[in-house]
């Protein structure tokens, strides 16, 4: 009888075991990453924000986050992503140039999606290793033409696609069976970065738009909550970079700099010129570069700053300008009515910081920091999912952990 009482209990203990397994496998956690392009820091104590600040006293929010330098969309949001900066990862602006081959990289759907220029692992990739699905609705570096290159579901970016639509895609994914439900999603809005380019960074344009992005926030949330999902759920919000205010009145102007007799090419970024001339001449510009070094620096390709971590890309022109907070380069002293605002600046800028929001049941309640460093993410993924980061990245786990709860 006693050994019959036993043999029960052990079955009993066998069986709740095995659905307790069961179920632990339909409550593994999900983890959304929402980028906001060209969120500054300081916009969210504008009061444009409410959903925002509920996040802010549910989880975690840093004082700043970081960029990499160039404080740059397209080398960002794959530092993010990566672990790495730019210079290992290789995506050193959002246009440059093989110096060799001649080809260049640029926004343009044909050289976004060609894998050669992405060094390094994405998130997504490290993911795939681990049989963890993933999907980006937008993010730079996402619709690579190798297919196990990709997330498995991704969207080939589309400036217009409605805001809405994007959430509702990014819901659907989320109702799909768990074996076939993305446990990381990316989702990615421009407005705030446009909004502030064309009207600046006090104008009620750009806080209309702050508000427009807080409510896809807001329904992209409320979405979760209604498939029953908030428990399982940790959403990151951040930033790649933030924004400073330019004017006409604060041009460099590029060709009374050059001159024209070295017949140099020029990338003219605003706030970052690639300037490349026939080796024999290098000295000579470089040279009279300096001597008029006034709301810029100059560098030759391997003085660059260490800081900035940069210098070590062979793809990199024989001389870089960088322009002071504000300032802007132009050519033949003409500014553009429509570009109020910039970024690309010294990545330790404080008009360059970005934002990081995080909420769910790993992180902190209510906790508020001081500046992350955005290749801090990448390992912060990892161990969101308990998966080994790639070797040797730049990001650093214990710059980061103390966001999750313990
Ligand atoms: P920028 O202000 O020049 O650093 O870049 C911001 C712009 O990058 C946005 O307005 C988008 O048009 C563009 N962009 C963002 N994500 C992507 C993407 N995945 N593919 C192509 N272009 C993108
Ligand atoms: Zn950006
Ligand atoms: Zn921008």
């Amino acid at each position: 009888m006693m050994r019959k009482t036993y043999l029960f209990i052990a079955i009993l203990l066998l069986s709740s075991l095995t659905a307790f397994k069961l179920e632990s496998k339909d409550n593994e956690q999900i983890v959304i990453l929402v980028s906001l392009d060209g969120f500054r820091w300081d916009y969210p104590d504008r009061g444009y924000s409410p959903k925002l600040k509920e996040i802010e006293e549910q989880g975690v929010r840093a004082l700043t986050l970081q960029p990499q330098f160039p404080s740059m969309t397209f080398p960002n949001h794959y530092s993010i992503i990566t672990g790495l900066v730019p210079e290992k990862h290789g995506i050193i602006a959002n246009y440059f140039l093989n110096p060799i081959t001649g080809d260049t990289f640029s926004l343009r759907h044909a050289h976004v999606s060609q894998s050669k220029w992405y060094k390094g692992e994405a998130f997504w990739e490290t993911a795939r290793r681990y049989g963890i699905k993933t999907a980006a609705y937008f993010w730079p570096g996402s619709e690579m033409d190798l297919e196990y290159r990709r997330p498995d579901y991704f969207e080939s970016y589309e400036h217009e696609r409605p805001y809405r639509t994007r959430v509702a895609g990014v819901i659907e994914w989320l109702k799909l069976p768990d074996s076939l439900m993305p446990r990381f999603i990316m989702l990615y809005f421009d407005e705030t970065d446009s909004k502030a380019h064309s009207y600046g960074t006090d104008s009620k344009e750009l806080n209309q738009g702050i508000t427009r992005v807080d409510s896809m926030i807001a329904l992209l949330d409320s979405g979760i909550k209604d498939l029953g999902l908030s428990e399982r759920v940790n959403l990151i919000i951040l930033s790649d970079h933030g924004m400073a205010d330019i004017s006409s009145e604060r041009i460099i102007n590029l060709n009374d700099l050059i001159g024209n007799n070295s017949k140099p090419s020029v990338y003219n970024y605003s706030t970052m010129a690639m300037i490349d001339t026939h080796k024999d001449s290098v000295g000579i510009l470089y040279s009279r570069l300096k001597n008029n070094e006034n709301r810029f620096k100059v560098y030759k390709k391997d003085e660059i700053t260490e800081r900035y971590r940069y210098k070590n890309h062979p793809y990199l022109p024989e001389i870089l300008l960088i322009a002071d907070n504000g300032w802007q380069f132009v050519q033949n002293n003409q500014t553009s009515k429509d570009r109020l605002a910039a970024h690309g600046y010294d990545n330790k800028v404080l008009d360059m910081q970005g934002i990081f929001f995080a909420k769910g049941p790993a992180f902190k309640k209510n906790y508020k920091c001081n500046t992350l460093n955005n290749i801090d993410i990448y390992p912060l993924l990892c161990k969101l999912f308990d998966i080994e980061p790639l070797n040797n990245i730049d990001g650093n786990l214990l710059n980061i952990i103390h966001v999750l709860e313990e």
